[in-house]
């Protein structure tokens, strides 16, 4: 395959998602044609896409089509099965590779390869029988035992207060192999996003700081307020040694937890772009999607520049219910009157509780002023202040 693969040629993604379909407009805004593989007919980015191929992940005929159609292919959720990821990459360019990915897919593998990489996480165990569970060692309780597997938004998670509760969690969540780690007094959470090339090349946006409710994200803040710059260094060194020793290529998110104590403790990865990126659309000069894009299509890297500080806040499928539980619109008017507010809802037509809808950025001169109509618009739809 010729590098760069210019524009208007076609650039297929696995899964159509609102990740997906974020990424079919960066692709599409530069030209080229886009190609979408999920089952669902109505998907978020199947219904902006060029072709939409509504078959499962795994299915040959649609693997098949999707090859036919893209000079180069890419993911946008990481549970996408690796050994389609692997079918692809014999025809097609891949990025990320399926290796990349399925590093990602299984917890027991993130950590190992963040300890590989020098970066501390949190203590651990991977538990896969009950020999395992009643081996569990006494400091890592009380904890959060997590599949290894499929889990996003803080499903698939189930708090450990002691080692009574811990047999009882492992038979809620099926027995599947599962990781105990340790739960941590976290002063705050950051990202960092990442993008890789070929040549080893990488940008990276800056540390975003997130706040999770009920373990989904529901507010990042960019610049992380009074982040200590060496401790925004640590992350991004550490998210290039986490990409580099993988020879990632694409878009990568780390995420991390601050500890009281100032301790930097990787948590996760996610081998693509990220919610807690999505503000790089209104405030950066590229975006985490234009970042896929590129780095998919072998076009060059250039740092992206934070132009305006940035407040994204999530809205979730709870927006659409009032106090009675009644379907109801969000007033959009009320939001759209802020000053420095871009809304970007996902196209899907059925709100259901803790289901992303949708996220508003609110971009402003400075942090001070984001954050102050941000609050304000968070009053307006109706949720908490952060
Ligand atoms: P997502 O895919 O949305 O990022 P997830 O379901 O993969 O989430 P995690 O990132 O592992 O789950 O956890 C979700 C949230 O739960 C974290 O952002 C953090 O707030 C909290 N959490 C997870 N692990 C720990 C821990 N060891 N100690 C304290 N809090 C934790
Ligand atoms: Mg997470």
């Amino acid at each position: 395959m010729k590098v760069p693969i210019q524009p208007g040629s076609t650039l297929g993604v696995m899964g159509g998602g609102q990740l997906g379909r974020m990424f079919v407009h960066a692709a599409q805004s530069l030209g080229y044609f886009t190609a979408v593989l999920d089952p669902d007919p109505v998907s978020p980015a199947g219904r902006v896409a060029h072709y939409h191929i509504a078959t499962a992940y795994l299915d040959e005929a649609g693997l098949a089509q999707l090859m036919q159609r893209s000079h180069a292919i890419t993911t946008e959720f990481e549970n996408v099965p690796a050994p389609a990821l692997r079918t692809l990459g014999a025809h097609r360019p891949v990025a990320p590779s399926a290796d990349a990915v399925a590093v990602c897919q299984d917890r027991a593998a993130e950590k190992s390869h963040f300890m590989q990489c020098g970066v501390p996480c949190a203590l651990h165990a991977v538990l896969d029988s009950d020999a395992d569970v009643e081996r569990v060692p006494a400091s890592l309780l009380p904890g959060i035992l997590k599949t290894a597997r499929l889990g996003y938004d803080g499903k698939g998670q189930v708090n450990v207060p002691d080692r009574q509760a811990l047999q009882a969690a492992w038979n809620v969540l099926g027995r599947v192999p599962c990781i105990l780690e340790q739960r941590l007094a976290l002063h705050r959470e950051v990202s960092v996003i990442i993008a890789r090339d070929a040549l080893g090349h990488s940008v990276s946006l800056p540390v975003q700081q997130n706040l999770h409710r009920d373990g989904i994200l529901a507010v990042t803040q960019v610049p992380a307020p009074d982040l200590d710059p060496a401790l925004a260094d640590q992350a991004l060194d550490a998210a290039r040694r986490i990409a580099e020793a993988m020879r990632y290529v694409g878009v990568l998110c780390v995420e991390f937890f601050v500890l009281a104590d100032g301790r930097l403790v990787a948590n996760e990865m996610a081998p693509r772009p990220h919610n807690s990126g999505h503000y790089s659309i209104d405030a950066c000069d590229v975006s985490q999607f234009e970042l896929q894009v590129r780095t998919l299509a072998g076009l060059p890297l250039v740092q992206p520049r934070l132009h305006s500080a940035a407040v994204m806040i999530n809205l979730l499928g709870d927006l659409w219910f009032d106090g009675a539980g009644h379907q109801r619109e969000p007033d959009w008017s009320a939001v759209l009157r802020l000053p420095g507010s871009h809304l970007h809802l996902y196209g899907k037509a059925d709100p259901r509780r803790g289901r992303k809808m949708g996220h508003l950025t609110v971009t402003a001169a400075d942090a001070a002023h984001a954050r102050a109509v941000a609050i304000e618009a968070a009053a307006v739809l109706g949720l908490p202040a952060f």
